[in-house]
């Protein structure tokens, strides 16, 4: 086998692993000839080496994908690129299986977990599909002797840039939206996890996507993310990840051709329990709504608030609940919690577990390492914490979360908003008027009532203040993918 595959083998599939960046429908390997080993997290050993894209890689990827969008891609009918699409989806439901084990391995994610993603990665693909022959301008009537229409174009080349925590889920939101419309991409996965991508890039070619359509490549954030952010010849750039980042991406956008942006960033995202909530269902969302994907979701409820008429409630009840939940081996069938992506993250977030205990704030559950080998880290409950606290202020992205009490609505609509972000928040209650009341008053782009974490691929999804700028999924992220071109015809005589 050459160095641009490896065979791989998972406790549940043995598969043929592609290793070099995808373009033009080839695997190749980097300009540079580096490579970067991707590390199992469960284990901190290292999976397989993988090609790694320099600022030159970037530009012939870009420059496959310009001569796709100028070229073959142009003469695909609306209806033909459903069809790819679907092709696609269809192709990943075949592979499923082996989809959710590189998931597993890779990002650290429990197999069945996984599911959930991959599930909703070919959803995704499959909704965008289906909008690909519906893109409407429209007709105006804005004279007798001049036909005025609009068209909805696609805007170009399109450099993506996703994270790792929904490493293929992410990728389906940006491709889906990006390909149905016409454009072509340039998408950079996360260094942490490249491999499902790279594998779903093999389907790709497989569903028969004309070369230059859909360039995947692989590479770290301050070099080929760059590379993408700066590029000149890039017409737009979509980019979920840190705040930190996102200013920067806005930033190169600014300083060079001021590409079209859109960014899905961070959240700090409150999930308040009212007195007259359903106990049983509350502690339920409360803990889906931190604890899954490990507490690695940019939506993460990671600030209970809780009315004081239950909180002592809620609080035992929190615990005894968070105690449940599975952590270890992503591969077993009864895991909820698997290890945290990265050395790094493991460290990030150990770090601010030990802020919170030098800030006063109580540890009612978890705290530690879990285990002595992976980078697990137990189910972790912080009590007794002040807005002012860095645990409450600043997204920890692990499983990690604080509780704070509240007297009325007032202070729970006060506490919920006092954050720089603006992502998603929850409300459990039994009465409509105070769901629906509190609702409208939350600064965030998703209010859940009586649920959490429940993201559909038809509903738009983003933040209101520092959580980001526009809406991936449903309708709205077509906008993000096209641009309207207005054409008067001229009926008449000359008029001037
Ligand atoms: P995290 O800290 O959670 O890893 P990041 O925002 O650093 O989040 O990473 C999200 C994505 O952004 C990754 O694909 C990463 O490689 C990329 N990235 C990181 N730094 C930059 C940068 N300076 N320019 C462009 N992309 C970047």
């Amino acid at each position: 086998m050459s160095d641009l595959f490896a065979t791989i083998e998972t406790p549940v599939t043995k598969y043929e692993q592609p290793l070099g960046l995808f373009i033009n429908n080839e695997f190749v390997k980097g300009a540079k000839g580096q490579t970067f080993e991707t590390i199992n997290p469960s284990t901190e050993k290292g999976i397989v080496a993988i090609h790694e894209a320099t600022e030159e890689d970037v530009d012939i990827a870009v420059a496959a994908a310009r001569a796709a969008f100028e070229g073959s891609w142009r003469q695909v009918t609306p209806h033909e690129r459903g069809r790819y699409l679907n092709k696609l989806a269809d192709l990943m439901e075949r592979d499923v299986d082996t989809l959710c084990a590189i998931e597993a391995l890779d990002n650290g994610k429990a197999f069945t977990m996984a599911n959930i993603d991959i599930t909703n990665s070919i959803g995704c693909l499959r909704y965008y599909a289906g909008w690909a022959d519906k893109i409407h301008g429209q007709t105006i009537d804005t004279n007798p002797e001049t036909l005025t229409y609009t068209r909805h174009e696609p805007i170009g080349v399109c450099g993506q840039i996703i994270p790792w925590n929904f490493p293929l889920l992410m990728w389906s939101w940006k491709i889906g939206p990006a390909v149905a419309t016409g454009n072509t991409v340039v998408l950079k996965t996360a260094e942490q996890t490249p491999l499902s991508a790279l594998y779903t890039a093999k389907l790709v070619k497989e569903a028969g996507f004309p070369a230059g359509v859909i360039n995947i490549i692989s590479g770290f954030g301050r070099v080929a993310g760059a590379a993408i952010s700066k590029h000149l010849d890039i017409d737009k750039v979509a980019f979920t990840g840190s705040t930190l980042v996102g200013r920067t991406i806005l930033q190169d956008a600014a300083k060079s051709n001021l590409r079209k942006v859109t960014l899905e960033l961070g959240g700090k995202s409150p999930n308040i329990i009212f007195d007259d909530a359903d106990i049983d269902n509350a502690i339920s969302w409360s803990n889906f709504g931190i604890f899954f994907n490990h507490g690695q979701c940019c939506a993460a409820g990671s600030r209970i608030l809780v009315q004081e008429g239950i909180y002592d409630k809620f609080i035992a009840r929190l615990k005894e609940r968070t105690s449940q939940n599975k952590v270890g081996n992503p591969f077993e069938q009864d895991t909820f919690q698997g290890p945290q992506v990265s050395q790094l993250q493991f460290d990030r977030i150990m770090e601010y577990i030990s802020h919170g205990k030098q800030a006063g704030a109580t540890l009612a559950v978890g705290g530690e390492r879990y285990g002595k080998e992976g980078y697990f880290i137990q189910p972790t409950v912080f009590t007794d914490v002040t807005t002012d606290m860095k645990i409450v202020q600043e997204e920890i992205f692990g499983p990690v979360v604080t509780v704070q009490k509240f007297k009325d609505e007032a202070e729970a609509i006060k506490l919920g908003n006092s954050t720089q972000y603006g992502l998603a928040a929850g409300i459990h209650t039994k009465n409509v008027n105070t769901a629906i009341r509190v609702s409208n008053a939350l600064h965030a782009g998703t209010v859940w009532i009586n649920s959490y974490n429940l993201i559909s691929y038809q509903a738009p999804f983003g933040g209101f203040k520092q959580s980001g700028i526009g809406r991936e999924l449903g309708s709205y992220a077509l906008e993000n993918y096209t641009q309207v071109k207005t054409v008067q015809y001229r009926l008449g005589d000359a008029l001037f």
